[in-house]
């Protein structure tokens, strides 16, 4: 009997494994098609800085709405993209539209797009982002790219040479989710991030942790004496948004503030204006 039980189990592990490997290479084989059938698009979550409590910028983050499998959290799917560089192309579209985009503001926000380690890897990116600006029309200095700490450790001295082509074109860059990976200050300084954008897992359990606190506190440290200024990612509560005021925070982004919305929301909702009507 016991034998029996195990076969099943064993019979049942091997379907699910299939089923799970089966509906990764379905996903894979949609997400290859999902550029050219219109599936995705961007939504814009903004950025304020604390002490102007003003509107500074918005990241703009890919949405994937399949027709039958409704919305597929990036979560999923970018690392779908980044392992079949599918990432190119896609990450291509992304910075294209969120400039495009940008561009059309009359108000002359920053608009951040984050830059996967594939993207960096194997593609001129600089080649890619100097077209875009220069197709676009949009200003360099609003462009922002944000990138992790995985996307500069793979090869430091490329990575260099990349960043500084990028920061010549007069463009911004952000190390995003920081604190989760291994970046000294050193890194910080000779990469010349422009913005320090720490991890919403310090955030969010800011007030109940003080292990995170010092951390939130340390970073925030970090920034004046490198004079590079923090945004806080995940900012949910008025508690949290305090904390971080009083502790010389600069920007933050999170719930609290505004969710992740499409333009047309972001223009009925009057954050930003149209220099034209959207084509
Ligand atoms: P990220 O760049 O760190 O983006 C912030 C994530 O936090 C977003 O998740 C955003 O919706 C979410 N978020 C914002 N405020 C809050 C909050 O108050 N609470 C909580 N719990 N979450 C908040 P999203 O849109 O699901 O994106 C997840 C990740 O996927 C991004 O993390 C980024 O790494 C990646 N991603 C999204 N769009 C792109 C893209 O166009 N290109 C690349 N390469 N990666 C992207
Ligand atoms: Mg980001
Ligand atoms: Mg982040
Ligand atoms: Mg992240």
């Amino acid at each position: 009997h016991a034998r029996d039980t195990q076969a099943l189990r064993v019979c049942y592990y091997h379907s699910a494994m299939h089923q799970t490997v089966s509906s990764r290479l379905d996903l894979l084989e949609e997400l290859r098609h999902a550029l050219a059938r219109n599936q995705l698009s961007l939504h814009y979550q903004m950025q304020k800085s604390i002490a102007e409590d003003r509107i500074v910028g918005f990241e703009a983050l890919l949405r994937w709405t399949h027709p039958r499998l409704g919305s597929i959290s990036p979560a999923v799917f970018i690392p779908l993209a980044e392992e079949n560089s599918l990432i190119q192309d896609i990450g291509a579209w992304v910075l294209r539209t969120a400039c495009h985009t940008a561009s059309q503001w009359r108000e002359p926000y920053r608009i951040s797009v984050n830059v996967s380690p594939e993207q960096f890897r194997y593609h001129d990116l600089l080649t890619l982002v100097q077209d875009v600006v220069l197709t676009t029309g949009l200003p360099p200095e609003r462009l922002e790219l944000e990138l992790t700490e995985s996307t500069i450790f793979v090869d430091k001295e490329r990575a260099l040479h990349t960043l500084r082509g990028l920061k010549a074109l007069g463009i911004s860059l952000a190390i995003d989710d920081y604190g989760t990976g291994y970046s000294s200050l050193d890194l910080i300084r000779s990469f010349g991030f422009d913005r320090i954008k720490m991890d919403k897992s310090f955030i969010s359990h800011a007030l109940q942790n003080t292990t995170d606190m010092a951390i939130i506190r340390s970073v925030i440290f970090l920034g004046r004496v490198l004079d590079i200024p923090v945004l806080a990612e995940g900012v949910e509560t008025e508690d949290q948004l305090a904390f971080l005021e009083n502790e010389g925070c600069h920007e933050v982004q999170g719930f609290l503030l505004s969710r992740p919305i499409p333009l047309e929301q972001l223009v009925s909702t009057g954050c930003v204006s149209l220099t034209a009507s959207p084509a």
